[in-house]
């Protein structure tokens, strides 16, 4: 579809028994170019939203992302943008800002993973993990908030995981970052439930993505004996999970979905 034919959204909830609920409105999905991030910009690309996916490296990863969208009759484009880096968040905010004018939904997805354990752990794994997966959350924020208050509408989702909430062998700074996002995502909801926007995050159990096909099947099979389903989930099922809190979840902020076979059970 031509930007210049996309209907205007209103600052109404979108209507879920409409078939593209969110025709109109704008998504940006950081780290959209592979992985989870990559099916949660087609779920609510299919969902009518036009869908901006954010990448590091990936150029031609997100501009494959972009093809299939459009290919499929949505629309997206490809924004690269460290979002560990206040200023390359900015700028890019800005060029969204310019092209499109407004913004809807913001999904909160990049993430890096540099696991060691504490003995081992470097102030730079740290800061890397911390940097690009918790710091880029309140950047993007900072940025997409005065966008969405213009609409008096607006839907932010965090992917969390269930390591913020039970910790893991290995992953002492990737926890620290997943449980401060649950905490973020909380105040936020707070303070701007307000403004007709909402707050939420999704915790992801093992999904199957690059990184667990790489896990030698014996540990695999270690995994799955953790997880009461005994299986992984499908990246489609996280991106399901966004798309409820964007479309379906009105009177739900501050929450956290657990999509995660059963490996976490806490309230
Ligand atoms: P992938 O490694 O497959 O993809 C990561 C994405 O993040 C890529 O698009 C990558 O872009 C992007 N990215 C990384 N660093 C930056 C940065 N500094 N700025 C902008 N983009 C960046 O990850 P997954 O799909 O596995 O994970 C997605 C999210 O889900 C993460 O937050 C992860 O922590 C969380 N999660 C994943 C689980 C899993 O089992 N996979 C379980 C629970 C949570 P590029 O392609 O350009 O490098």
């Amino acid at each position: 579809m031509d930007l210049k034919d996309r209907p205007e959204a209103t600052s109404s909830a979108p209507d879920p028994s409409q078939p593209q609920p969110l025709l109109g409105r704008i998504a940006v999905v950081t780290g959209g170019s592979r992985g989870i991030g990559s099916q949660i910009a087609r779920e609510l690309a299919a969902s009518g939203a036009t869908v901006v996916v954010n990448y590091i490296r990936g150029a031609e990863a997100a501009a494959g992302v972009v093809a299939q969208i459009e290919a499929a009759g949505g629309t997206a484009s490809a924004e690269i943008g460290d979002v560990s880096k206040a200023e390359d968040v900015t700028a890019m905010f800005e060029r969204i800002k310019a092209k499109y004018g407004r913004l809807d939904v913001l999904v909160n997805n990049a993430g890096i993973l540099r696991d060691r354990t504490y003995k081992k752990m470097s102030i730079t794994d740290w800061h890397e993990v911390i940097d690009t997966n918790l710091t880029s959350v309140m950047y993007c924020c900072h940025e997409a908030v005065p966008m969405l208050l213009e609409n008096g509408w607006g839907r932010i989702i965090n992917i969390s995981s269930f390591v913020g909430q039970m910790g893991n062998f290995g992953q002492a700074n990737y926890a620290a970052a997943k449980a401060g996002i649950l905490g973020f995502t909380k105040s936020l909801a707070i303070e701007l439930a307000r403004y007709n926007i909402t707050v939420n995050a999704v915790c992801p159990g093992f999904v199957e993505t690059e990184m667990w096909n790489s896990v030698p099947p014996n540990i695999q099979e270690k995994i799955l004996d953790r997880i009461p389903m005994h299986r992984v989930a499908k990246p489609q099922e996280i991106a399901r999970g966004v798309r409820f809190f964007a479309v379906e979840g009105d009177y739900m902020t501050g929450q956290s979905l657990n999509i995660n076979g059963g490996i976490y059970m806490g309230w």
